[in-house]
């Protein structure tokens, strides 16, 4: 097992991560902004490192600095959380090529996964159902573009294949707006993304979206370990999580997460990771692979007892599995907000001193956050401050909990979504369960937001 881990990231993952290498007896070192001086993974550090200023571009996405850090502190491995560099192929490739242990994937699986269309290749060949679409990239001539679209069937979704984080994909609905449609997304792509290869999938108008965690040992072995439902979404970003997902027959659930599983020792993956799908009349459709740990990884970890970050090091440190599938269980329910410093009514990030901050307890309550009173909220990053997880033997008893959760919560000098989570707690279709993608904003604008 290493000795010392340096974590590439900020904000809760941080804190996370230190906390899963403490348990594991490793020393961890942190990387932080100026901006992320007081912030409390720093405090709490066994050591702690500044990079540079706050932009992300000099500090957390900065490689050489990340790297020299290792070699300054003799760190072996360097976990890299989610977001930044977490899904960067080079990175991951150039903490190898300096010696370290990349707590992840290969740069060849990143690399893969991480151009859609590569990835959606693998899965057809590995047999995990995907989107009825292109077979690859479309093609420059409009005449097979349009063939293309009629025998997937209007209406249809031009997606990039170097897209993320929801941007780079345009719904065409008719025929006449078809060829403009993919040549504007191609421009974008180009520009956003340095990559201007788009590809169709047909367009599912009202999914839920399923996803399947998975981990693969370097030995050949690789589970899956339930699924989460993030359809609460608001512009594809999620702001609830569940597991297991409401009302979908677990026989086919089964089928799926075996297919993901025999994917990745297909694929030869290793380490922790995501395939994202989206599920409609009973089918599900792979959308895309995560390589990397997700925001939402604790719903997995109450409902299987798995804590999936300490396996990902362990994984990177060339250890077995511990369990194989049949030792798996899910047990209850367990549901997550994301706690994100913004106006709930105007969505705009609403950065600063937190004045008051009072978390929720109690049987089955887990707060992951690094927020604390007179902690101030930097406007460079992301707006979530932290998230509130609780687990239940039955859903009904986990959305009591969440409610309670959320009505203990103080957190006062900032704006936060808790009002509106209290909101959707009590939501008569949320609580029923299994609503679609297109719930939340359907929702916004029924209740004038
Ligand atoms: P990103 O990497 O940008 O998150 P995804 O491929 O995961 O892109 O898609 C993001 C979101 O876009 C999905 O969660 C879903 O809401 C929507 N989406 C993507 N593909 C389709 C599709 N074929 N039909 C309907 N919605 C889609």
């Amino acid at each position: 097992m290493f000795k010392k881990v340096l974590i590439a990231n900020r904000g809760e993952i941080a804190l996370r991560i230190q906390r899963a290498c403490r348990e594991l007896g490793i020393k961890s070192v942190v990387v932080y902004s100026e901006a992320d001086r007081d912030a409390k993974y720093v405090r709490l550090a066994d050591e702690a490192v500044c990079i540079g200023p706050a932009p992300s571009a000099q500090s957390y996405l900065s490689m050489p600095a990340i790297i020299a850090t290792a070699e300054v502190t003799d760190a072996e491995a360097i976990h890299p959380g989610y977001g930044f560099l977490s899904e960067n192929a080079d990175f991951a490739e150039r903490v190898e090529r300096s010696g370290f242990t990349f707590i992840g994937p290969t740069p060849e699986s990143i690399r893969m996964m991480g151009d859609k269309v590569s990835a959606k290749q693998a899965m057809i060949r590995a047999g995990v159902p995907c989107v009825p679409g292109s077979e690859g990239a479309l093609p420059e001539d409009p005449k097979e573009i349009i063939k293309i679209a009629r025998s997937v069937g209007y209406p249809v979704i031009i997606k990039a294949a170097g897209g993320g984080g929801g941007r780079g994909m345009r719904v065409v609905h008719t025929e006449a707006a078809l060829v403009h449609a993919v040549q504007t997304t191609r421009a974008e792509a180009g520009a956003a993304f340095g990559n201007p290869e788009v590809y169709m999938e047909k367009f599912l108008e009202n999914p839920r979206h399923v996803e399947i965690q998975i981990l693969a040992d370097t030995h050949k072995n690789a589970v899956w370990l339930g699924e989460r439902d993030c359809s609460m979404q608001r512009r594809h970003q999620k702001i609830i999580e569940e597991a297991p997902a409401p009302g979908i027959p677990r026989r086919n659930i089964e089928k799926v997460g075996e297919r993901c599983a025999a994917a990745c020792k297909k694929m030869g993956y290793r380490g922790a990771g995501t395939f994202e799908f989206l599920y409609e009349n009973g089918e599900f459709y792979f959308i895309e692979m995560n390589t990397r740990v997700q925001v939402e990884h604790p719903v997995t970890e109450l409902v299987t007892g798995i804590d999936i970050v300490q396996q990902q090091i362990k994984i990177a440190a060339g250890e077995k599995l511990p369990f194989t599938q049949r030792q798996i269980e899910m047990r209850g329910h367990a549901i997550e907000c994301r706690i994100n410093a913004e106006d709930p009514v105007k969505f705009i990030p609403s950065p600063g001193r937190i004045t008051m901050w009072h978390p929720p307890g109690g049987p089955g309550v887990r707060v992951d956050s690094h927020a604390y009173t007179n902690y101030f909220v930097p406007p460079n990053y992301d707006s979530m401050i932290g998230k509130i997880i609780v687990h239940g033997d039955t859903r009904e008893q986990a959305l009591a909990r969440m409610r309670i959760a959320l009505s203990e919560t103080v957190v006062e000098g900032i704006q936060t979504n808790i009002p509106l989570h209290r909101e959707l707690m009590a939501d008569a279709k949320f609580i029923e369960g299994g609503t679609s993608i297109h719930y939340l904003e359907g929702w916004m604008a029924a209740h004038k937001r």
